[in-house]
């Protein structure tokens, strides 16, 4: 199947009298009929449900039509991207690791590695992502379990250079972690240029509507765990909390990662997603494919216009040539990469001000990549109490305006922008 037909027909086959659509179990707890039956689910010894913490028939089905979608084996739901990110680390780092990381991440994502997984005793070494050789073979060490990276980087607009440091990784014996969420894999499948776990933030194009927070976790298979057994005894050791069973032996490289993180991680930090909220990021996912292409040529436009308009010092989107990561994005994303632009008002913080303060279609919004238009000036909002010279020192110029583009009709996305830009 095509992507576009994935979006539609994947992780869910209805047999002769079922539901078409993806049924709803809101149901916490499953039945059985002994106790050894239900016994054997525990053991990890036949496939089912017993209880909605650990797995549920719905949240499954639209985490197999992700997994699908990138092309990998196995798939998890998560409650948000930041448990998809905080899980895809922790399933093979713990105390005394060491992971690299490039620097442009996510905020919430350096975040979390930066303060609060160092808290729980894991080290990262943050890498410019357009470092040299020899830069990324120093940030290396012996303990060192993974690499990750974003795809395009939210909202620094950097495309990754996936193939590079997926061979970088491997030569270290050590899995490449791809956060694909500005992309999906509408525009880009990580695991093609040697990523060996993905993970989303569904909240954003994949949901699409603003409705539900949510995130997920594909395996590649590709990572052969029992040939790095030193380096990932979680995956190639006796599981004592969990009847004893060795993932990668059980489970072997298509099915480890995911079972490990379902029957360790999910057991133990509950940041389970919803029935009902699968069933609406589903919803998003049908109409993932014509929505992500409606974004791209929105954006594009909206990216000439504002590089034609005398009222902006700047545009930065990789889909625009002569931008520095055109070549790159075209390697990777060859039908487009997304729908967010980052643009500097002529004039600075104050120019900026003002241009948001008349926009009519545009919403202020710290939320990116769904349906709706929307805009947030960091130095007036979410970075206001930072100096200009803060900001800059951080990335984000005093100027700088981040657009979302919405699927509207690109007249009226345009016609909003340049009416506020002439006030
Ligand atoms: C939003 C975002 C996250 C965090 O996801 P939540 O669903 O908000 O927890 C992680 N990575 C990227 C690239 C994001 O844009």
């Amino acid at each position: 199947m095509e992507r576009e037909t994935k979006c539609i027909q994947a992780g869910y086959t209805p047999k002769n009298g079922d539901p078409r659509m993806i049924p709803i179990i809101q149901s916490t707890t499953f039945k059985y009929d002994t106790s050894e039956d239900m016994g054997k689910l525990f053991d990890l010894e036949a496939e089912g449900y017993f209880y909605s913490r650990l797995q549920n028939p719905t949240t499954d089905m639209v985490a197999a039509k992700i997994a699908a979608l990138e092309g990998g084996t196995a798939a998890m739901l998560t409650s948000s991207g930041q448990a998809a990110n905080f899980f895809s680390v922790f399933n093979i780092a713990t105390a005394g690791d060491h992971v690299v990381a490039s620097s442009t991440i996510y905020g919430g994502t350096f975040n979390l590695f930066n303060v609060t997984m160092r808290k729980m005793g894991i080290e990262f070494t943050f890498v410019d992502p357009d470092c040299s050789d020899e830069e990324l073979e120093a940030a290396f060490r012996p303990n060192t379990k993974a690499v990750f990276g974003e795809t395009i980087a939210n909202p620094a607009l950097i495309v990754f250079d996936i193939e590079r440091f997926a061979v970088a990784a491997h030569a270290h014996g050590v899995p490449l972690i791809v956060d694909n969420t500005f992309a999906t894999p509408i525009n880009c499948r990580p695991f093609e240029w040697g990523a060996d776990i993905v993970t989303h933030s569904t909240t954003k194009y994949m949901d699409g509507h603003d409705a539900t927070v949510g995130g997920c976790i594909v395996d590649s298979g590709n990572f052969d765990w029992m040939a790095h057994k030193d380096k990932f005894p979680g995956l190639t050791t006796p599981d004592d909390s969990y009847h004893g069973i060795t993932y990668a032996e059980k489970f072997g490289k298509g099915g480890a990662f995911i079972t490990k993180a379902t029957a360790q991680l999910m057991r133990d930090f509950g940041a389970v997603q919803a029935p009902m909220n699968a069933f609406m990021l589903n919803l998003g996912l049908e109409s993932l494919a014509v929505r992500m292409q409606r974004h791209c040529e929105n954006a594009m436009q909206v990216a000439k216009f504002l590089q034609e308009s005398d009222k902006v010092a700047w545009v930065n989107y990789p889909g625009l040539p002569g931008n520095k990561y055109y070549e790159r994005a075209k390697k990777y994303m060859p039908d487009g990469t997304c729908g967010v632009i980052s643009f500097g008002v002529k004039g600075g913080r104050k120019a900026a001000e003002e241009f948001m303060k008349h926009l009519q279609l545009a919403i202020i919004a710290t939320h990116v990549a769904d349906a709706h238009t929307c805009i947030l000036h960091p130095a007036s909002s979410t970075h206001r109490q930072l100096t200009d010279e803060e900001l800059l020192a951080g990335g984000v110029s005093a100027d700088l305006v981040r657009l979302s583009v919405g699927i509207e009709n690109v007249n009226d996305i345009i016609a909003d922008l340049k009416q506020a830009l002439e006030y």
